[in-house]
């Protein structure tokens, strides 16, 4: 799903105006130094919103990238013995979550406004049995969300046969590629379950990792596996539903008051070719 649009678009413009002679925007963060540059193309520079107004009189929590997003940050740890590695939490001991947006059984209308506002870029992992008919509205996340794999039908992969696993993961894949042009390489078992059969059908599907969660968001309220908070690292679950709205917010609003920013989780999985 890259190019990457408005995102990119916007922190370009805001190091622009923030910085007359910037040589390569991409790899600068936008900067908000709270001084006024005037510059002969700008005449006024703001410093950026903390907050915007959002759908139904809610308010979106805003977030600066703190380093220029579809830049790698990790390298995605290695295929051991044909099974792909199961990655639970990122280690890092910078201030950053991660976002993860599961199924897509509801197309809800804000979310495209809500990721635009508040700069935050989550990870998809859809099903093919909700993009299927329905790539339009999925396509309108390319630039603020990268999309990944969850299987074809949603079923409980624990125990069953190879074939099965393979054709699932495999042909989720497949349809994601051809109908949203995504290069699908993460994958999330549904219901988070998953057996040595579904690592290894995953590494021969062409996928570098197996990706579970360490907080959830459900009925607007941030769930925590252990204490109170989000940790740096946590890898937080959510899902496309009718309260997309309440659980996106609430977590957005978790992460100001935990000190943490959202980044991309694609950029600390990323190919070790690809890696800086
Ligand atoms: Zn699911």
């Amino acid at each position: 799903m890259r190019p990457r649009g408005v995102a990119v678009l916007a922190a370009v413009v805001a190091v622009v105006c923030a910085c007359s002679s910037q040589p390569e925007a991409r790899q600068a963060p936008p900067t908000a130094t709270g001084t006024t540059t005037t510059t002969a193309v700008t005449t006024t520079t703001t410093t950026p919103p903390t907050a915007l107004p959002g759908p139904g009189g809610t308010t979106i929590p805003v977030f600066q990238q703190p380093y220029a997003f579809g830049t790698p940050q990790q390298q995605v740890p290695p295929v051991v013995d044909g099974m792909v590695p199961v990655v639970r939490r990122i280690d890092t001991d910078r201030p950053y979550v991660f976002i993860t947006v599961d199924d897509g059984a509801v197309r809800h209308p804000a979310a495209v406004e809500l990721m635009r506002k508040s700069g935050v870029e989550p990870t998809l992992f859809l099903n093919s049995k909700h993009v299927d008919g329905h790539a339009d509205y999925f396509k309108g996340f390319e630039g603020l969300a990268t999309v990944h794999a969850h299987t074809a039908t949603h079923p409980d992969l624990t125990g069953t046969s190879y074939d099965f696993q393979r054709g699932e993961i495999c042909g989720n894949a497949d349809l994601l590629r051809v109908q949203l042009g995504a290069r699908p390489k993460l994958f999330r078992p549904p219901f988070g379950n998953y057996d040595q059969t579904t690592r290894r059908a995953a590494a021969d599907c062409g996928f570098t990792a197996l990706v579970m969660w360490t907080a959830a968001v459900n009925d607007g309220v941030v769930q925590f596996q252990a204490g109170g908070r989000l940790n740096a690292g946590d890898i937080v679950l959510m899902h496309f539903r009718h309260t997309f709205v309440e659980d996106f917010l609430a977590f957005l609003e978790r992460c100001k008051q935990d000190g943490l920013t959202p980044v991309v989780l694609d950029d600390f999985l990323a190919e070790p070719k690809a890696a800086v």
